[in-house]
C-alpha cells in the first residue's frame, strides 16, 4: 500500500475519511478536515504542539 501522509492536524483522519484542506504554513504542507477548520480560524492556540508556532497565531 502507498503510504499516504495527508492527515487531519486534529483528528489524523486521511482523505479517504475526510476531504482535507491542504494548508502552506513556513514552508511545509499540512492537513486539515473541515471539522476542525473553524479551529484553525478561531482557536489557533489549540493547535500548538500540532502546527509550530501556532500559540503565537491571532484568532480570526
Ligand atoms: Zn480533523
Amino acid at each position: 500500500m502507498e503510504h499516504n501522509e495527508k492527515n487531519c492536524l486534529v483528528c489524523q483522519s486521511d482523505e479517504n475519511q475526510a476531504p482535507l484542506i491542504e494548508i502552506s504554513y513556513q514552508g511545509n504542507k499540512y492537513y486539515i478536515c473541515p471539522q476542525h477548520m473553524p479551529i484553525l480560524i478561531h482557536n489557533p492556540d489549540k493547535l500548538a504542539g500540532m502546527l509550530p508556532g501556532a500559540e503565537n497565531m491571532e484568532a480570526g
